[in-house]
């Protein structure tokens, strides 16, 4: 059998298309325009690109784009003091504060400081505590790019087994939340879960968020099965060990031999998060003012 490839970049291109229209009108019916901001502390060279195309990407959505860079040294207090100007300012509905964050900086003070209302990233543990409860939140973006690529490919999940390997804060836990909210039996396996082979064979969805290069191979996978691969890992390149390339936590050739369906990495779930923080920011300025939120953009 050969697994339909989920393509993460089609699909993230169309989801900031809806954005860009629904900016679009908020902008000519109402003179309201999004704004998200986001805060970079350092100069840590991943996180450097990971805001840079998140503020291109804002841009061509027609928001507006806030970008604050501070020095590696920046005492907590000025942050938090940045975080408090950025909860005041009615031109920023979203707020993000880029992680990791340097080790003299308390992240867990920082990210509660900000109004959950603006927390476009869904790590406030407001939003935490809401989406655990069945409540309207602000969710993750990645978890949430994974959800919408799933209702896309199955319609309704309602009644499917889903295991998800890796039990982070920002992955894996809300991600198995979000299964839930959408009715599916979830089973959350994390370093100590005993014969993981067998748990992720029961799975007609089968998301992986470990961050161990192809550590699931296609025997793990029930036949038919969609797999959601998060995993994001560098690796040295088969061809020339002086190159590296991405890949997936799960081993994408024979995973794809048995998948009824597939995220592949790069180019599957990898696009949809940035394209989820942009709905989460229309989300966010939508609900700031008592507008009917963007439909299909939320969970
Ligand atoms: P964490 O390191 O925070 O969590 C990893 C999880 O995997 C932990 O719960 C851990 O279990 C579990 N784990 C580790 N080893 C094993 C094992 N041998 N068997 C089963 N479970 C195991 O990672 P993140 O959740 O932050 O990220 C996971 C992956 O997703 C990474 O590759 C990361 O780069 C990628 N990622 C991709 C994003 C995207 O935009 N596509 C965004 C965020 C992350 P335990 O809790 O027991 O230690």
């Amino acid at each position: 059998m050969a697994a339909t490839i989920i393509d993460g970049k089609a699909f993230a291109a169309r989801v900031r298309g809806q954005v860009a229209e629904q900016v679009a009108v908020l902008r000519t019916a109402h003179g309201i325009v999004p704004g998200l901001a986001v805060v970079l502390v350092g100069q840590d060279p991943a996180s450097q690109v990971y805001v840079r195309n998140k503020g291109t990407q804002t841009v061509e959505a027609g928001m507006a784009s806030f970008e604050h860079k501070l020095d590696v040294a920046t005492p907590q207090a000025e942050i938090l003091a940045l975080v408090a100007r950025l909860n005041a300012d009615p031109a920023v509905h979203g707020i993000l504060v880029q992680l990791p964050l340097p080790a003299h900086v308390d992240a867990a003070a920082v990210i509660n400081a900000i109004d959950p209302a603006k927390d476009v990233d869904g790590f406030h543990i407001s939003n935490v505590g809401l989406l655990g409860t069945g409540q309207k939140a602000l969710v993750p973006c990645t978890p949430l790019g994974c959800l919408m690529m799933l209702r896309d490919h199955h319609g309704d999940l309602s009644g499917m087994d889903a295991v998800v390997v890796g039990r982070s804060n920002i992955v894996g836990k809300p991600m198995a939340q979000l299964l839930l909210g959408d009715s599916c039996t979830v089973t959350i396996a994390h370093s100590r879960t005993r014969d993981l082979r067998e748990v992720c064979r029961r799975a007609d969805i089968l998301v992986a968020a470990v961050g161990r290069p192809g550590m699931i191979p296609g025997d793990w996978v029930k036949p038919g099965a969609t797999v959601i691969d998060v995993g994001i890992n560098r690796v040295p390149h088969p061809d020339d060990p002086a190159r590296t390339r991405l890949v997936g936590d799960v081993d994408f050739d024979s995973c794809a031999a048995v998948a009824g369906a597939i995220t592949p990495v790069p180019g599957g779930v990898g696009p949809m998060t940035i394209a989820c923080l942009l709905a989460n920011t229309l989300t966010a300025c939508c609900r700031a003012h008592g507008l009917a939120e963007p439909t299909g953009l939320t969970a």
